[in-house]
């Protein structure tokens, strides 16, 4: 990233607009009056062949012509000229572009898209766009787009890839009482994307957080990457999550990867917070603008009534910071602060008679606690109190707690009227969140909690950078089975690639004859498992190619014949490798683990418990590579049927050690691999109880297209 580059472009000194208009509806007269209404205080230079002044500003030919140096040049004329103007402004030493003329690769044009940026490049300047509404930012008084108005004043920073929906939601702001300093619309995004300005926006004094809708990712493991380092909050609106893209993939883990499950694991291993909806996005911002991350999982709740109470209640639950009840000398002091029908168990119940002075009261105190990390005062609007009141109450309050409001979260809910519609508004004018459902209150409180808490993760992680493998070995064996001119390894070639990488297969030997099924079988000691070595059979159980537990000589004879009678009756052209003799592990919990490697984040492993839990219940998780022992234990403990890891009806607790050893090696093996595995897997794993590992019973590879 060149800094300077990308200052010229987001915090200009002077501004050319190329295809400046006088004429009220075209966009280059729209972005000179937005300039202009904006406050900009820098020069701006309409650029237009033929006029000498639009909207009162002096105009010029060319920007050749222009007597300054130009750090922006917003371009608005038609797609067919574009490119010339790209080059003109590099000969003219412009430094930043931002081009919202359409009509480029989202119409199918990627040629000449690819065209502009390689302009751009040639001169050192830097392009957003093209197909955008332009960029905004209230510290520098720069309305450089044609949304009518700047943004309420805060300290979030805003990224939409919709153009359409940063102007909708510029406008909303106002409505919202959400303050924003800079939004930027990325449109094609065929330069800049979400990780150039998020990087940028990290060293910018004027933005706290930074709120995104994403539609799609260009570099996804960049943005990942970016957002993992940036030291702002990042909180993401994802679209496009119900399409199940890869649906017609080959293996069962690619068609699991549905795009919300891939996207929420990422989102989470880079620490991003994900925001469900619209409301959401701007409920989140706003917490985290106003309000510093929750340090502990000690919610304390006030309330005027009951019923709020039990529904913040629930929402703690839902979000991840459960309510305890208060330690007993904080509840015996508590009640001094209520009538003597309230409850100071917590939520702490001042009754509805509480005013003023009740929630300063009882605020004040509670805060001052130790014991308590973040706090959700709630209101319901009674005929004896007034919103007004309370909301004074509160803020005073805070106002008195000192330094300790620097690190414990606030957030408020009233639920009313308009009166309560009023006050709410004066609080979040004054640095306190408000919510007119206790649920969103409590839902940005989790929210803060998540994010302390992945900050805290972020500070013990490390990438698994030690882990070795043998990727010359692994190479080897799938070179092979290129030249064989096949796209995916046999069992026996997959599981040869997994030891490369140190995972702990079942010892697995090919047999060509009867009687060498026999002689390999006595090496490996009985009992053993044989199966059918095919590139053509990817499901050797649905063609009769499994046999576990076989017990001696004549048995294996007999299976040998079996098996390769089954082969050629479910596929007569199959090219048949043998039959493998195989080590038989131990009955153990089956896990699946596979990979994918995904469009937007590259190679991504999965893990799961096998059978019904993922063939119905389809319960597993997703992790972008790399992936460390610990991120492995996190992953075990987040699918919904851990509890059978943990030892479920009297069985004893899994191995759970030497599964994050084996998912953190198979990530490795994975993301080495890139460039040749398109999916694998490793289906099932036995996995035994505590102290005695786990053993690999098939793998599979299907190699990527050269
Ligand atoms: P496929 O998935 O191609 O049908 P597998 O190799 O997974 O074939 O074998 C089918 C099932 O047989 C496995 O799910 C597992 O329960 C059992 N099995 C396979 N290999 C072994 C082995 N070496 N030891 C114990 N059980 C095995
Ligand atoms: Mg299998």
């Amino acid at each position: 990233m060149n800094k300077e580059v990308l200052d010229g472009l987001f915090k200009p000194k002077s501004v050319a607009v190329i295809g400046a208009s006088a004429t009220p509806g075209k966009i280059g007269y729209s972005v000179i009056k937005s300039l202009i209404n904006g406050g900009y205080e820098g020069p701006i230079y309409p650029i237009n062949l033929k006029a000498d002044e639009i909207l009162g500003i002096k105009a010029y030919p060319t920007v050749f012509d222009v007597p300054g140096k130009i750090d922006l040049a917003v371009i608005t004329i038609p797609a067919k000229f574009v490119l010339t103007a790209i080059e003109d402004c590099g000969k003219a030493g412009v430094k930043g572009l931002s081009v919202i003329t359409s009509g480029f690769g989202e119409v199918g044009d990627h040629e000449t898209e690819a065209k502009l940026v390689e302009m751009a490049h040639k001169y050192g300047m830097r392009m957003i766009g093209p197909n955008i509404i332009g960029t905004l930012s209230n510290s520098d008084k720069l309305n450089a787009s044609f949304a009518n108005i700047l943004p309420l004043p805060g300290e979030a920073s805003l990224i939409s890839q919709s153009g359409a929906l940063l102007i909708a939601l510029d406008e909303a702001t106002h409505l919202r009482g959400v303050g924003f300093d800079k939004l930027f619309s990325l449109g094609n995004m065929a330069d800049i994307d979400f990780a150039d300005i998020i990087e940028w926006l990290a060293d910018d004094e004027n933005t706290k957080c930074i709120a995104l809708y994403i539609e799609g990712l260009k570099e996804g493991r960049r943005f990942l990457d970016v957002c993992k380092k940036v030291n702002k909050p990042v909180i993401a609106l994802k679209a496009g999550v119900s399409a199940h893209g890869a649906a017609a993939a080959a293996s069962h883990t690619g068609s699991l990867a549905g795009a919300a499950k891939v996207y929420g694991s990422a989102f989470e291993q880079a620490g991003i917070i994900q925001a469900a909806n619209l409301d959401n996005l701007f409920d989140l911002t706003m917490a985290f603008e106003l309000q510093p991350p929750m340090k502990g999982d000690n919610l304390l709740i006030v309330t005027n009534g009951g019923g709020v109470g039990v529904l913040a209640t629930d929402s703690a639950e839902r979000y991840g910071i459960p309510l305890k009840f208060l330690p007993d000398d904080l509840q015996k002091e508590f009640k001094n602060y209520m009538p003597d029908f309230g409850s100071a168990k917590n939520p702490v119940d001042i009754t509805g008679g509480a005013g003023l002075e009740g929630y300063k009261k009882s605020i004040e105190f509670g805060l001052k606690q130790d014991w308590v990390d973040g706090l959700a005062v709630l209101y319901c609007e009674t005929a004896v109190t007034d919103p007004d009141e309370i909301a004074k109450g509160i803020y005073a309050a805070i106002q008195s707690a000192g330094d300790v409001i620097k690190h414990k979260p606030v957030a408020v809910s009233f639920v009313g009227g308009d009166r309560c519609a009023k006050a709410m508004r004066w609080l979040t004018d004054n640095g306190i969140p408000a919510y007119d459902d206790p649920d969103r209150a409590v839902n940005v409180l989790g929210g803060l909690r998540q994010y302390a808490r992945m900050q805290e993760e972020k500070a013990h992680e490390h990438d698994g950078a030690e882990i070795k493998g043998d990727y010359a070995r692994a190479v080897k064996i799938i070179e092979n089975a290129r030249a064989d001119n096949r796209d995916s390894l046999t069992e026996v070639e997959a599981k040869e690639v997994f030891e490369a990488y140190g995972l702990d297969v079942t010892k697995t030997l090919l047999a060509k004859s009867e009687q060498e099924a026999v002689d390999l079988a006595n090496k490996i000691g009985y009992p053993i498992v044989m199966k059918i070595v095919s590139p053509d059979i990817l499901h050797k159980s649905d063609a009769g190619g499994v046999k576990v537990n076989i017990k001696d000589d004549a048995m294996t004879r007999e299976w040998y014949n079996i098996i390769m009678k089954n082969a050629k009756a479910y596929k007569a052209d199959a090219n048949i490798h043998g039959v493998a003799i195989q080590e038989m592990a131990p009955l153990g919990t089956e896990v699946i683990l596979g990979s994918i490697n995904d469009a937007s984040f590259g190679p991504t492993v999965m893990f799961g418990l096998g059978g019904i839990f993922v063939e119905v219940l389809k319960d597993v998780v997703f992790a972008v590579t790399p992936v460390s022992e610990g991120q492995a234990m996190k992953m075990q403990d987040s699918i919904r049927s851990k509890q059978i890891l943990k030892g479920a009806r009297g069985e004893k607790p899994r191995d759970q050690k030497a599964m994050a050893n084996l998912i953190a090696h198979y990530s490795k093996m994975i993301l080495d691999l890139r460039d040749e595995i398109k999916e694998s897997d490793a289906n099932p794993v036995m996995l035994y109880e505590d102290g005695k590992g786990l053993k690999v019973v098939d793998a599979r590879i299907i190699l990527k297209d050269k």
